[in-house]
């Protein structure tokens, strides 16, 4: 029996697809949180880690139920065996609610802006809270959100959304777009934990790909997370870099370091690159199995260096690890 380790999450990871039998599919269920949005997803563990995979009929991965259990295998060779995990809503262990489906700038990796979904009204999150209050699994909320119309004006649905929440008594994190004292509205509203976005540290690659974003520059985003850690404190403020536009190891490392020397904790994202997205992101590649192992270890030693805790992060991706091999609890 094959258990998911560091090394076979990361060949999982850097194919990030997966080919499910009908049996096994779970109800047709799309993401609606993030960069994967819009498509199906389903959840894996093993060993006592956590795999999300995109369900594709293309994939070189096959998931499929032998002997009683639930194997992943890759050329009919057996990688690794675990179980489905069920969701709560998105997300295992969280119930992670995107609030604006829709967003007004256009980031090339990202496929939300292509969805002009809907915008969820208090009483539509209150229902899905409710659900998984009454199936007794409402441990954590996790909130995202696009930009229906502004910055300024989605922190004021946040802020609206979280207050009706705070009710609950359990964690909020929130994944959104800075705005002007966002940090300081959020934690008064009764948020935990924040992650601000840089998306990646190479200027020149955050120019081209997250063009348009007028008035919020990479530079922006960085005094947002500094201002944050000062109001949510280390060990609650995390940030995202993309793995697979094309920046260097090298980038990576500089950016992570300066991140976490700011008390901010990165989380390196594996390029997902949609369909609908493959001709603005012809030089995108998803990372290698040893290109996210190595990175995956600089930041944690770089976490060590700056005395930064994942394992106190209790909200959103450090604390589900689905999409990432998340430093010190994969690797
Ligand atoms: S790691 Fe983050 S984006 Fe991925 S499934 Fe978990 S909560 Fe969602």
């Amino acid at each position: 029996m094959t258990l998911m380790d560091a090394t076979i999450k990361a060949e999982l990871l850097s194919i990030g697809t997966v080919d499910v039998e009908e049996t096994l599919l779970p109800p047709p269920r799309t993401s609606t949180a993030g960069p994967g949005m819009g498509r199906q997803s389903i959840f894996f563990a093993s060993g006592g880690l956590r795999i999300r995979l995109e369900v594709d009929i293309g994939s070189p991965l096959k998931m499929v139920r032998k002997n009683g259990r639930v194997v992943i295998q890759r050329g009919n060779q057996d990688m690794v065996e675990g179980d489905i995990e069920p969701v709560v809503a998105h997300c295992p262990d969280q119930v992670y609610i995107t609030i604006s489906e829709r967003c007004i700038y256009n980031c090339q990796f990202c496929s939300v802006p292509l969805s002009q979904g809907k915008i969820k009204t208090i009483d539509e999150i209150l229902a899905i809270v409710e659900n998984a209050k009454r199936e007794g699994r409402l441990n954590v909320i996790s909130l995202t959100s696009g930009i229906a119309t502004s910055p300024d004006d989605e922190i004021d649905r946040v802020v609206e959304v979280v207050r009706a929440l705070a009710q609950y008594k359990v964690p909020i994190g929130v994944a959104v777009h800075p705005a002007a004292n966002s940090s300081r509205r959020l934690k008064d509203a009764g948020v935990t934990e924040v992650k601000y976005s840089v998306e990646t540290m190479d200027h020149e690659i955050f120019d081209r790909v997250c063009r348009g974003k007028k008035g919020h520059t990479q530079d922006f985003i960085l005094e947002s997370l500094r201002d944050a850690v000062q109001v949510f404190g280390r060990n609650h403020v995390s940030s995202n870099i993309i793995i697979g536009l094309g920046e260097t190891d090298e980038s990576v490392r500089q950016g992570v370091e300066f991140l976490a020397k700011m008390g901010v904790i990165p989380v390196l994202r594996p390029i997902s690159i949609s369909h609908l997205r493959k001709e603005a992101l012809k030089t995108a590649t998803r990372p290698s199995p040893e290109r996210l192992i190595s990175l995956s270890k600089m930041t944690r030693d770089m976490l060590e260096k700056y005395n930064l805790r994942v394992d106190l992060s209790q909200t959103m991706c450090l604390a589900c690890t689905g999409c990432d091999l998340t430093p010190v609890r994969d690797c």
